[in-house]
């Protein structure tokens, strides 16, 4: 197990905060608030067992209430900055909407 300077970056999937390893394909479920991530123990999906902080968007609450209504595959929310930190600014606080 591993520790890893790049946070886990923190999307909604189907209504559920996951955070995504920054250093595999792996994702896993997040509480709310939560500011660790550990990638699962080693197995099929890839899970390396990395741990570093979680990178939230500062207003995940906000988020998660603009969702409810939507169905459950529609509720989704990347942060901007997933898609390029050079093209972006880091401190994007608005994020966006565009699903992974
Ligand atoms: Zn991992």
């Amino acid at each position: 197990m591993a520790e890893s300077e790049i946070p886990a970056i923190a999307v909604l999937s189907y209504g559920r905060w996951i955070g995504l390893c920054p250093t595999d394909a792996n994702a896993m479920l997040l509480e709310p608030g939560q500011t660790r991530f550990e990638c699962g123990s080693p197995g099929p999906f890839g899970a390396d067992g990395t741990t570093c902080d979680v990178r939230w968007p500062p207003n995940p609450d906000e988020i998660a209430l603009a969702m409810i209504g939507l169905p459950i595959e529609d509720q989704n929310w990347t942060p901007v900055y997933y898609f390029g930190e050079a093209l972006l600014s880091v401190d994007a606080t608005i994020g966006s909407d565009v699903a992974p």
